[in-house]
């Protein structure tokens, strides 16, 4: 099953990466962040230097990654790629940094989940180009500064807030990533289309776009889902007809809502009465880590206007109860 599993998702990421925009003309969308972070580099390449390093910020899908491997391509430079949790000793981190070229841009995703101790040896890096590397143990270690070469540090995460201050104060420039419009994700999709080389229709896409959370990488994986049953079962055409079905199939809901999204809010209503309940308690009852449901589900909740945070917890709205199917429980008492 395990196997089954990476195949599929080695399948989805070689897929994803072949739709990914090379440069920032190609980015969709996100006219602000585009705007700022087209000035950051112009500003670095007039004065020949590596450009601020970047924080960009936002739920899973919405360009992060994208957006750091425009930047190295940009600057006509070389990007290396880590995660947060890969980084669990500052060793891990050192390696990574006295490895680094001139002008390099190092990614670091879910930069928010960094070990400690590597945090600390980034505030350094980031602000002098240097890390003090520690050889030897207790009383007897030294710390041998070693100088790095410039580089561009992109961090990524899904909420600015979760990075301490520190860090966060070390990044010239953040970019907030937002869901993207309707009208936007049909452009993704059309790109899409136009790449892989299908037939499809507007109608069809728009349906695809509307029901895509928001989130270019979903809009372009329901398009492969509805191309599949555009294929096997329909005319070959990705158009409204297929959109319809295939999304039916995989069980996305006219607002997009996938199964974590409705079984937070089926927890919220049923459950709890509609709420307030506090993130922990919700978290639990759907089985899933807090951190999934607030930085995945409750952003695209929120925005839709299904859920709402108060200070005692969250709350379902009436169009949640609605959307559900049920009666609002405040109505039901009159
Ligand atoms: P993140 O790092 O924020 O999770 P990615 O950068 O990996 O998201 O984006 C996921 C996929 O969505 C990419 O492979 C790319 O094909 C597509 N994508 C994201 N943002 C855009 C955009 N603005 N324009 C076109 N495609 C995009």
């Amino acid at each position: 099953e395990r196997l089954t599993r990476s195949t599929a998702d080695d399948v989805e990421r070689a897929a994803e990466a072949a739709l990914r925009p090379k440069g920032l003309a190609d980015f969709v969308g996100q006219p602000q962040v585009r705007e700022q972070l087209s000035l950051v580099l112009d500003a670095a390449a007039a004065r020949n230097r590596a450009p601020d390093h970047v924080l960009l910020s936002g739920p899973p899908g919405l360009g992060k990654t994208t957006l750091a491997m425009i930047i190295a391509h940009e600057m006509n430079s070389q990007i290396r790629v880590t995660s947060g949790p890969a980084v669990q000793h500052a060793g891990d981190l050192a390696a990574i940094l006295s490895s680094l070229e001139d002008g390099e841009v190092l990614f670091i995703d879910e930069i928010h989940r960094m070990a400690r101790a590597a945090e600390e040896m980034l505030y350094l890096a980031m602000e002098d180009y240097r890390v003090d590397v520690i050889v030897g143990k207790g009383p007897g270690a030294t710390a041998i500064p070693l100088e790095l070469p410039p580089f561009t540090l992109v961090g990524a995460t899904t909420r600015s807030g979760l990075l301490p201050a520190p860090l966060r104060d070390r990044f010239g420039f953040t970019g907030h990533l937002d869901f993207y419009s309707i009208e936007d994700l049909q452009i993704v999709l059309r790109r899409s289309v136009r790449m892989l080389g299908m037939e499809a229709t507007e109608t069809g896409l728009r349906e695809i776009a509307g029901r895509s959370r928001g989130t270019p990488r979903i809009a372009n994986r329901l398009l492969r889902r509805v191309r599949d049953w555009a294929q096997v079962r329909g005319s070959g055409i990705v158009d409204l007809t297929a959109a319809r079905a295939a999304l039916e199939v995989y069980e996305v809901d006219e607002k997009g809502l996938d199964r974590l999204d409705r079984s937070v809010l089926e927890m919220l209503c049923r459950r709890f009465n509609g709420g307030p309940v506090g993130l922990n308690t919700l978290a639990v009852s759907v089985a899933e880590e807090p951190e999934t449901v607030e930085e995945v589900a409750e952003p695209f909740l929120v925005r839709e206007g299904l859920m709402s945070r108060t200070p005692r917890g969250r709350i379902a709205t009436r169009d949640a109860w609605l959307h559900l199917g049920l009666t609002p429980v405040d109505e039901d008492r009159g």
